[in-house]
């Protein structure tokens, strides 16, 4: 049976986010309270996908190893904190390379639900930018969530904003897994 999906983006919900892009762990800042969110809701029968465009790749400033060292090493701090992330997809493309993984494209989502037997449409996105929860809605997902952590007070600013069917907010993480699990 397929089952619900929670898919967060990387930088901005569970680190901070960088203007000139996490190059190596040393730019890497967790949140705290993301990581302690994330252990309150390892026990649901759901799927937890961390979906995460990084076109530091595929401008060359960062190599793909790099990267995925960095998620290593991001999912074995989460699992020291007694949470789970079951996946992670990444898009390396570049805005120009027109791929289909780059977030706001639904890609990325698209092809964790293939591998993971996931029900999209009981699934949840959670991210700090509109074009997170673009992907969300356009892979058909129930709810789509933006953070004010990272970038997101600034993206209810641009114009993308209109484009989007209606979706919550909030401070961090952990409120928005509190609002939608009732982990608290
Ligand atoms: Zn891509």
């Amino acid at each position: 049976m397929p089952i619900p999906a929670l898919f967060l983006d990387r930088d901005g919900v569970i680190i901070e986010n960088r203007p000139n892009y996490v190059r190596s762990w040393a730019d890497v800042a967790i949140f705290p309270q993301a990581i302690a969110a994330l252990a309150k809701i390892q026990h649901l029968p759901i799927k937890i996908i961390m979906v995460t465009n990084q076109s530091a790749v595929g401008r060359g400033i960062v190599s793909l190893e790099t990267v995925q060292m960095v998620n290593d090493r991001l999912l074995a701090e989460i699992e020291r904190g007694n949470g789970r992330v079951d996946a992670v997809y990444l898009c390396p493309h570049a805005p120009d390379d027109q791929c289909r993984c780059r977030k706001p494209m639904p890609g990325l989502l698209q092809q964790a639900a293939r591998e993971h037997d996931i029900d999209l449409s009981q699934s949840v996105m959670i991210g700090d930018a509109l074009t997170d929860l673009a992907a969300g809605q356009a892979a058909g997902v129930r709810q789509v969530i933006l953070l004010r952590t990272g970038r997101g007070e600034a993206q209810m600013a641009m114009p993308e904003v209109v484009g989007l069917r209606p979706f919550a907010m909030h401070d961090t993480l952990a409120d928005a897994l509190s609002a939608v699990f009732g982990s608290d």
